[in-house]
């Protein structure tokens, strides 16, 4: 089983692809993820993907998809891949490489929500650089004061949160993603679930709606 998540920053397509992973037992490959493990080291990749991932834009095709065919040629399971494909170019080259390997995406997840909800999630988002768990500070807090509920240390905001970079990554989501949609609706591929609630009631409408086909 595999699925592709889509939505713009701070739909909350993290926190729900770690648990569908969970719940379906496949590998949740996250693009974003990555970059962020590779920019706490020193090294050039990670001052070359520092200029692109610190300003909000996308970092070049071929990089992401170096990484990205690495992961799915070595996953021996399912998937769920969260942050890729990100624009055309992107989803194109994936359906080859799925091509070549014999395997397909199942379903599209797309969580959509409004700019305004995404500018107040992005900006009060926290997260644990050790667990990568996600927080809000107004709706999804943790137990104590920006402490991590599981690894016990404090949390951390996004660089890439800032509410200048913020609109720079919506304006990139909107021109290079949001085309994906039709695509994706056009393979007959697309299921559309809206992110506005608490995760617990986004999850449960998400399994209601892959639940009929995965039973
Ligand atoms: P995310 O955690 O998915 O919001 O990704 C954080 C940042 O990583 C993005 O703003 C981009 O700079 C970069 N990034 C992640 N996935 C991709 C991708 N598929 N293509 C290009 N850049 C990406």
């Amino acid at each position: 089983m595999n699925f592709i998540i889509l939505g713009g920053p701070g739909c909350g397509k993290g926190t729900q692809a770690k648990k569908i992973s969970l719940k379906f037992g496949i590998s949740h490959l996250s693009t974003g993820e990555i970059f962020r493990k590779i920019l706490e080291q020193k090294n050039v990749l990670s001052e070359t993907l520092r200029q692109y991932v610190d300003k909000g834009i996308l970092v070049p095709d071929s990089i992401v998809f170096d990484i990205i065919n690495t992961q799915i040629t070595n996953c021996q399971v399912g998937f769920i891949l969260d942050g890729f494909p990100r624009n055309m170019n992107q989803a194109i080259k994936l359906d080859q490489l799925l091509l070549s390997q014999n395997k397909i995406i199942d379903n599209v997840l797309y969580i959509y929500l409004e700019s305004d909800e995404t500018i107040k999630r992005l900006t009060s988002r926290r997260i644990c650089r050790k667990c990568c768990k996600n927080y809000n500070l107004i709706t999804e807090k943790p137990k104590e004061d920006e402490i991590c509920d599981l690894c016990k240390i404090k949390l951390i905001q996004r660089r890439d949160d800032k509410l200048k970079t913020v609109f720079e990554r919506i304006k990139v989501y909107q021109s290079e993603t949001l085309p994906l949609i039709n695509y994706y609706e056009k393979q007959k591929k697309l299921i559309k679930i809206s992110g506005l609630g608490i995760q617990k009631e986004v999850f449960k409408l998400i399994l209601e709606k892959i639940g009929k086909n995965y039973n």
